[in-house]
């Protein structure tokens, strides 16, 4: 199956450009302070491309499948 997984952690070493992860599959979990903080605008920042962001370990993102770029 086909699958489009948009994210704008430009550090990651599964990061590809406009937005698009490259990983195969990816494990996120919940972060609850997200949604309290307007998480729907987040959410179409990034599909639109409009925002990048930075994290120094997975802990830093929702996602557990974050690698740093070396
Ligand atoms: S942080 Fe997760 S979703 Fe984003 S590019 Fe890395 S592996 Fe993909």
């Amino acid at each position: 199956m086909q699958q489009t997984i948009r994210c704008s952690v430009s550090n990651c070493n599964y990061y590809g450009e406009g937005n698009y992860c490259q990983a195969d599959a990816i494990v996120v979990h919940s972060d609850s302070a997200g949604h309290d903080n307007g998480m729907e605008q987040v959410t179409s920042s990034v599909t639109n491309n409009e925002v990048q962001s930075s994290a120094n370990k997975s802990s830093e993102t929702c996602c557990e499948t974050f690698r740093p770029k070396y």
